[in-house]
């Protein structure tokens, strides 16, 4: 088991892939650099994030650079706030918000985040609550009942984030009701269990409803084996590869 405290200043980080961002050190640096919504920038002193970990240092301007990540840091780290903070930032607004209509950022769900299990979805959903504070966001934890209050077309266009697990995204794929080509955003969490031989034919699926020009896709875990690695490379575009602590293979 890993040490679950954030202490990131006692892990080494290697960054690998063409033109890699500088590192933020403070939260402040990553307001200025990326132009982050104050709301949002507000709501992680709120939530008692005052220092970046460093998986946050490192993975937060690689994605707000518009790069795809894979990242591997131990248990504890800080990854969820790593791909969330990105999403919300380039996100600005919500989709029923009347920035959102007037400057026609497009319609439904515009970020997906993936984790192999509901209990982890949950606790995704739990932290992306945290940023979503004073904004009118739309979260949707995917399940069978909010899957079905989706089934009306208006509703689901106002759905800004989408955290689920592979299967359930997949069955409202295969039925017709949900769109992802406006999805701009497409994360795997845990991303070894998820290209794993029992996930991968349902992610690759669900990469391939995502149909966007301009996806970004991110991995996250705390290890990546070999065998997964190279899955999750040739998925990957120009990534930016980041390892906090020794590579676990
Ligand atoms: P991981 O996915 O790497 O295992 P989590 O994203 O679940 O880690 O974060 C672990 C805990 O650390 C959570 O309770 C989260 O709210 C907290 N946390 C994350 N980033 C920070 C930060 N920069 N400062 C303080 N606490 C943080
Ligand atoms: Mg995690």
């Amino acid at each position: 088991q890993e040490d679950s405290s954030v202490a990131p200043q006692r892990h080494r980080i290697t960054m690998k892939g063409l033109n890699p961002p500088q590192e933020a050190v403070t939260f402040e640096e990553m307001k200025e650099r990326y132009s982050m919504p104050a709301q949002l920038y507000a709501n992680l002193a709120k939530n008692d994030y005052i220092h970046p970990t460093g998986i946050q240092s490192s993975g937060i301007p690689a994605l707000l650079e518009s790069r795809d990540v894979a990242a591997i840091s131990p248990t504890g780290t800080g990854k969820t706030l790593s791909y969330l903070l990105p999403i919300f930032t380039k996100l600005g607004s919500p989709s029923s918000s009347q920035q959102a209509q007037e400057n026609g950022s497009g319609k439904g769900v515009r970020a997906i985040v993936i984790a192999p299990t509901r209990e982890l979805a949950h606790q995704i959903h739990n932290e992306c609550l945290k940023l979503a504070q004073g904004r009118k966001w739309r979260i949707v934890l995917f399940s069978k009942a909010t899957a079905s209050t989706l089934s009306d077309k208006s509703i689901r266009d106002k759905v800004d984030i989408i955290i689920s697990t592979p299967l359930r995204l997949v069955s409202s794929i295969q039925e017709g009701s949900l769109e992802l080509e406006n999805v701009r955003h497409l994360v795997l969490d845990e991303a070894d269990r998820l290209l794993d031989s029992e996930f991968l034919e349902q992610i690759q699926e669900i990469t391939a409803a995502c149909t966007h020009p301009n996806l970004q896709k991110a991995m996250f875990s705390a290890t990546l084996p070999a065998g997964v690695e190279k899955t999750a490379m040739g998925m990957l575009q120009d990534p930016i590869r980041l390892v906090v602590g020794l590579k676990d293979t």
